[in-house]
């Protein structure tokens, strides 16, 4: 049995928690023994502690650590993060939450949770108003089959983009899985990455019908348990 927690604290969990459900029912099909997986909402520090990985979903970074903060959840899950090394997840405004510095607001700095070696810039492409859908290659998903993969139909809200890389701390390198625009374009947009155990995207795959991020993370959750 795997248990797979959803931060619930602000923002869209619901959305991750349907999609995962999606992604589990996919990968017990065909599967001997079949996995077993367990979805749950996590708001305090006890649920945190049964879970083997976590997603944080998008919403308000600012909102949500000050509310994890209020929950007594941010050094339990900087703990879950960096020492015990569990695979997370973070979309959006939780990708800005797992980065190790993200670009000052107007009132100043913000509590991150960190794991990710890098530097994020929050609101990248602007308002609430400038959201907007895009087509993102994510060759990641088709890593190990001979056919690629069709492009992921990015939804980008109040996006960040990680535009600096800072010094590793340990021995697990920082992986650019993609860049906005794909082809070209400037060359520092990373909309997803991966070091070690961390995740991030900074668009929102739950606000689509498409499995395929979800099903690869679970996967991978699954397999390394
Ligand atoms: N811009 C938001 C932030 O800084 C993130 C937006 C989102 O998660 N859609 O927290």
């Amino acid at each position: 049995m795997v248990t797979v927690g959803v931060l619930a604290l602000q923002g869209g969990f619901a959305e991750h928690l349907a999609l995962l459900r999606r992604a589990a029912d996919r990968l017990s099909v065909g599967r001997t023994p079949s996995v077993s997986v367990s979805l749950t909402e996590v708001r305090t520090p006890e649920q945190l502690a049964v879970c083997d990985a976590l997603v944080l979903p998008g919403g308000e970074s600012t909102t949500l650590s000050l509310v994890a903060a209020q929950s007594g959840l941010l050094e339990p899950l900087r703990e879950f993060v960096k020492v015990s090394k569990k695979p997370v997840w973070g979309t959006c405004a939780g990708l800005i939450l797992l980065c190790e510095q993200a670009s000052a607001t107007k009132r100043g700095g913000q509590e991150l949770i960190g794991g990710l070696d890098v530097k994020v810039h929050r609101n990248h492409f602007g308002r609430q108003l400038q959201s907007f859908v895009q087509d993102v290659d994510l060759p990641f998903l088709s890593h190990g089959e001979t056919e690629r993969q069709a492009p992921f139909p990015a939804v980008f809200i109040r996006a960040p983009v990680v535009d600096q890389m800072l010094d590793s701390r340990g021995e697990q390198v920082v992986e650019v899985l993609a860049r906005y625009p794909s082809n070209g374009g400037d060359e520092d947009n990373i909309v997803a990455l991966r070091q070690g155990n961390v995740f991030g995207t900074s668009f929102h795959p739950e606000l689509t019908d498409d499995v395929r991020i979800h099903a690869w993370w679970l996967a991978q959750v699954a397999g390394s348990n």
